[in-house]
C-alpha cells in the first residue's frame, strides 16, 4: 500500500499489506478482547474515550498534515476534521450509559424490559475522504457499546488508518479492542464471513455498498451503509440569496468537492436564477485553489489521479450534449490532480451527471419554474442522502420536509453531520444510521426481558 500525495504525485510512504496470518491474529484479538470489554462498566470505556479526544486534540496538527498529503484536503479543514472526532468521542462518552440504558415497558409480566448489550467484533470499511472523521463517527458509538472494532480503510491512507489505532492504543483502550488491517478490498469478503466477525458498517460507493451488504446478507449479519449522494440544494425566490449563494459555495467545494453530503445539484427558482446563479458563480470564482499546506488555499487537488479522470469524463459527456460551461472546466498543466472550481447549466437528462454523482468541485445548476417541479427534480436520482432548501416561506418548508426523498432535510442551511443528530440516506444512499441515539443502536443486541 502506497500514500501518494495528490498535491505533487510523489510517493510519500509505502506499507506492507497485511497477511493472512496477521488479519487472523487480528481478528482473534479482537474477538478475545470483546470478552472482557463487553463487561467494562460505561465510566471506564468513558474514561478511554475521553482519553482519546484529549490525544486527538493534543495531535490534531501532525495528524491533520498526515491527512493533507494522503488525500489532499487543506491542513485547516484537516484540523477541524481531528477537532470534530474529538467531539464525537466526548459525546458518546457522556450519553451513551444514557442511550442504552435499559428501558421499562408496562406488560401483563410481573416484569418487562428491553436491555441493550454489545454484539460483538464489528468490521468497519471507510473512504478516504473524511479520513479520520469516518472512522471516528464509527468508533465513539460501536466502542462506547461495548464492541470491538476492525477498520479496513481505503487502501490510499494506511497512514491515516495506522494513527487511529495509534490514537486509541494511547488513549488506553486494551489490546484488542480496536485494530486496523491494512487489507484491500478483496479482503474484505473474508474477514466479513469469518464466525468471530458479528457485524459491518461500510461507508463508500454504491458498488462497494452493493458488494458488501450482498456478503453481509449472505452471512445474515446486521450492516449499515452510507453510500453516495447526489444533494439537491433548492433557492426559492423567498430565500435570503445573499447568505444561499455564499453558502452554496462552501456546500459545494467542502473537502475539495469530495463529500458525500456536498451540494451537487442546485435547483434555483426562476425568478431568481440570474440574481443567484451570478452570486454563487462570482463566490466559486473567488476562491483559491492550490497547495493544501498553505494558508490561504480554499480547494486542494483531488485524492487520486482517477477521482479526476472521472469528474472530467462527466464535464466533456454534459458540454459534449449541451451543458454550458459557466466556470472552469479545464484540467491545469502540471503535477498534482488539480481541477478547477466549475459550474455548468443548461443541464438535460441524457447526460451521465443528471444521474451520476460528481465527486469533485463541479456544480449543477438547474432553473425550476415551481415548488412541485423542484421538488420533482429533486427527487429524480437515485441516491437519497442530504438535501438543503432555501426558503422563508412557512408553507414551502413544509412541502420540502414533508416530500423531500433523503435521509436529512437542512432548511436554510447546509446539510452537515453532527454527533447529536442521527446520520444516513435512503434509496441508493444505503440504509441504517450513524450518529445520535439511533447510531449506536445499530450494533447491538435489544434484548427483551420478560419474567412471568
Ligand atoms: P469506495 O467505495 O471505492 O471505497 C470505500 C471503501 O470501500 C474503501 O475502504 C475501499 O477499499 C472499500 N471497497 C471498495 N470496493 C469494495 C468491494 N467491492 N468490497 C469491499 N470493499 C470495497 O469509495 P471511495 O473511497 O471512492 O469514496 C467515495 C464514495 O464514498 C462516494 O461515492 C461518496 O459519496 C461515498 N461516501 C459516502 C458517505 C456517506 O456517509 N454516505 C460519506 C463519504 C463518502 P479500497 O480503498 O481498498 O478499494
Amino acid at each position: 500500500m502506497q500514500s501518494v500525495n495528490p498535491a505533487s504525485g510523489e510517493v510519500i510512504a509505502t506499507y506492507e499489506d497485511h497477511t493472512s496470518e496477521q488479519v487472523q491474529a487480528a481478528i482473534a484479538r479482537a474477538h478475545e478482547a470483546f470478552g472482557s470489554y463487553r463487561r467494562t462498566p460505561f465510566a471506564t470505556r468513558a474514561g478511554w474515550m475521553n482519553a482519546a479526544a484529549d490525544v486527538l486534540e493534543r495531535r490534531a496538527d501532525e495528524l491533520a498534515r498526515l491527512a493533507t498529503r494522503e488525500m489532499g484536503k487543506t491542513v485547516e479543514a484537516a484540523r477541524q476534521e481531528v477537532l470534530k472526532c474529538a467531539v464525537a468521542c466526548r459525546f458518546y462518552a457522556e450519553h451513551a450509559e444514557g442511550f442504552l440504558a435499559p428501558k421499562t415497558v408496562q406488560t401483563e409480566a410481573q416484569e418487562a424490559y428491553v436491555v441493550h448489550q454489545p454484539l460483538g467484533v464489528v468490521l468497519a470499511v471507510m473512504p478516504w475522504n473524511f479520513p479520520y472523521w469516518q472512522a471516528f463517527r464509527f468508533i465513539a458509538p460501536t466502542l462506547m457499546a461495548g464492541n470491538t472494532g476492525l477498520l479496513k480503510h481505503a487502501s490510499n491512507v494506511p497512514g491515516c488508518a495506522l494513527a487511529i489505532e495509534d490514537v486509541l492504543r494511547e488513549a488506553g483502550f486494551p489490546e484488542g479492542v480496536f485494530t486496523t488491517l491494512l487489507i484491500g478490498s478483496a479482503g474484505v469478503e473474508g474477514v466479513l464471513k469469518d464466525d468471530r466477525v458479528t457485524a459491518v458498517s461500510l461507508t463508500g460507493s454504491e458498488g462497494a455498498g452493493r458488494a458488501v451488504s450482498a456478503t453481509a446478507g449472505g452471512q445474515l449479519k446486521p450492516a449499515v451503509m452510507e453510500l453516495g449522494g447526489s444533494d439537491p440544494f433548492i433557492v426559492m425566490p423567498s430565500a435570503d440569496l445573499d447568505l444561499a449563494a455564499k453558502t452554496a459555495v462552501t456546500a459545494r467545494t467542502i473537502n475539495n468537492g469530495q463529500s458525500c453530503i456536498a451540494a451537487k445539484r442546485f435547483i434555483v427558482h426562476a425568478d431568481v436564477y440570474d440574481a443567484f446563479t451570478e452570486a454563487f458563480i462570482a463566490g466559486l470564482k473567488a476562491l483559491k485553489v492550490g497547495d493544501p499546506e498553505a494558508d490561504d488555499t480554499d480547494v486542494g487537488p483531488l485524492a487520486t489521479p482517477q477521482i479526476r479522470e472521472d469528474i472530467h469524463r462527466q464535464l466533456q459527456d454534459a458540454v459534449n450534449k449541451g451543458a454550458r460551461v459557466r466556470l472552469g472546466g479545464e484540467v491545469p498543466e502540471g503535477d498534482g490532480n488539480y481541477y478547477p472550481v466549475t459550474a455548468l447549466d443548461q443541464l438535460t437528462p441524457e447526460m451521465d451527471v443528471w444521474l451520476e454523482e460528481t465527486f469533485g468541485p463541479v456544480a449543477l445548476i438547474f432553473r425550476v419554474g415551481s415548488l412541485d417541479e423542484a421538488i420533482d427534480l429533486a427527487n429524480a436520482t437515485t441516491f437519497g442522502l442530504g438535501s438543503s432548501a432555501w426558503t422563508s416561506d412557512a408553507a414551502e418548508r413544509r412541502r420540502f420536509v414533508e416530500d423531500l426523498e433523503a435521509g436529512s432535510v437542512f432548511i436554510n442551511a447546509m446539510v452537515a453531520s453532527d454527533p447529536r443528530l442521527p446520520f444516513g440516506g435512503i434509496k441508493n444512499s444505503g440504509f441504517g444510521r450513524e450518529l445520535g441515539e439511533h447510531g449506536i443502536l445499530q450494533f447491538v443486541n435489544i434484548k427483551t426481558v420478560s419474567v412471568g
